[in-house]
């Protein structure tokens, strides 16, 4: 039997689309059958040459990516809170965000080959809050950070070969993250999922508590979700910082310091008091107090001044940069720019964009046969002109 495609790798790619067996099959005109797909993906039988070209357009890959298995091992960290997430949203995710890491990492090795990457993976151990609160100041120095307001955790993050997903996520999905380890089990960079809606302060925050998630070996006597909860709070402003702008102790604070605060350090309200409360700035009482007024304005999930989302630039420059040196080609730089922006179309969706597509193809080739010039085509791998 000839090996034409690995069917760990072919299961894997379904399940990143979201798709059913049914699905493929449809999307291949049901030139095999359901049956047939899924003996592929047990490795009972392969593929002809002809099906798998169909088989990898249907899975919007090139035939290349199937035939190998993935050289990484990716270790997929869940939010423990994510609720309302089925396991096949979670199964997709997971496998999703496994390809579009194995993307980031061949990128990043194509770009700086042969730089170690050392990342602190559980690296700060916590058994106390004082731990937690030296951890994060041990993590902003390893992102030569200072005590200063962190500008933009998400580009903070991609230098950092943490790379960041902003998804279109089921409600209930706040975040996860995932290790990158290379054949030796070495750690060879960082993945973390957030949600693509919500305000920049929610983003910032779910980011850093995943880099708790990630950096810190956290005690089995603590709670993990809280304790990645307060390395958060602590990452975007550190307790010394704190003191320095708010002062030792408070009785008070108004709502227009709270939300200078908040724009400056990036920080929601809700968890800047909470930074109050921890650095014992802030009584419990007082704390209790200004949750209820919260709670009174419906600011529990509509805070004033939202903070505007980031995007992670970094990478796009990066694609840009690999693709200007001919490092990889132009259409895995399109595929890596399509897995950023991606969202899981509806199959209504697809035909309408495919409909446009080659409406706008080929009116873009009709314009350049004018001009008197060649239009070329990608096919099979390659750049070939159109008739050959
Ligand atoms: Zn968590």
């Amino acid at each position: 039997m000839i090996e034409t495609v690995s069917p760990e790798r072919l299961k894997q790619i379904r399940l990143a689309r979201g798709l059913s067996l049914d699905e493929v099959a449809r999307r291949m005109d049901d030139l095999v059958t359901k049956q047939a797909l899924s003996k592929y993906e047990i490795g009972a039988t392969q593929p002809r040459p002809r099906t798998l070209a169909r088989l990898a357009e249907a899975l919007r890959v090139s035939p290349e990516l199937l035939r190998e298995p993935s050289p990484f091992t990716i270790d997929v960290a869940f939010r423990h809170n994510s609720v309302g997430i089925s396991a096949a949203e979670r199964k997709g995710m997971e496998n999703r965000l496994h390809l579009a890491l194995e993307q980031r990492v061949r990128l990043q090795e194509t770009l700086h080959p042969g730089v170690q990457i050392g990342l602190p993976i559980e690296a700060f151990s916590v058994e106390t809050p004082e731990d937690i609160e030296a951890a994060a100041e041990a993590a902003r120095d390893w992102m030569r950070l200072g005590r200063e307001p962190v500008a933009n955790v998400v580009e903070t993050l991609e230098a950092h070969h943490v790379h960041v997903f902003q998804w279109e996520a089921p409600v209930g999905f706040e975040g996860l993250s995932a290790i990158v380890r290379d054949n030796a089990k070495r750690p060879i960079g960082a993945g973390i999922v957030l949600r693509r809606d919500g305000c920049g302060e929610r983003h910032r925050f779910t980011a850093a508590h995943e880099i708790g998630h990630l950096f810190l070996k956290v005690d089995p006597n603590l709670d993990v979700e809280k304790t990645c909860h307060r390395f958060a709070g602590a990452f975007l402003i550190p307790a010394q910082t704190l003191r320095e702008e708010v002062g030792e102790t408070r009785t008070r604070l108004l709502l227009p310091e709270l939300l200078l605060l908040k724009s400056r350090f990036g920080i929601s309200v809700q968890a800047l008091l909470m930074r109050l409360l921890e650095s014992s700035i802030i009584s419990r009482d007082y704390t209790r107090q200004c949750f209820e007024t919260i709670e009174q304005h419906g600011w529990k999930t509509n805070e004033p001044d939202p903070l505007p989302v980031e995007r992670a630039l970094r990478f796009v420059q990066s694609i840009r940069r690999a693709e200007a040196e001919k490092l990889i080609t132009r259409q895995e730089a399109a595929e890596m720019l399509d897995e950023r922006d991606e969202i899981t179309p509806t199959n209504a969706m697809l035909t309408l964009m495919t409909q446009a597509g080659r409406r706008a193809t080929e009116s873009a080739r009709a314009e350049l046969r004018a001009k008197g010039i060649v239009p070329v085509i990608w096919r099979g791998g390659q750049i070939s002109e159109e008739g050959e």
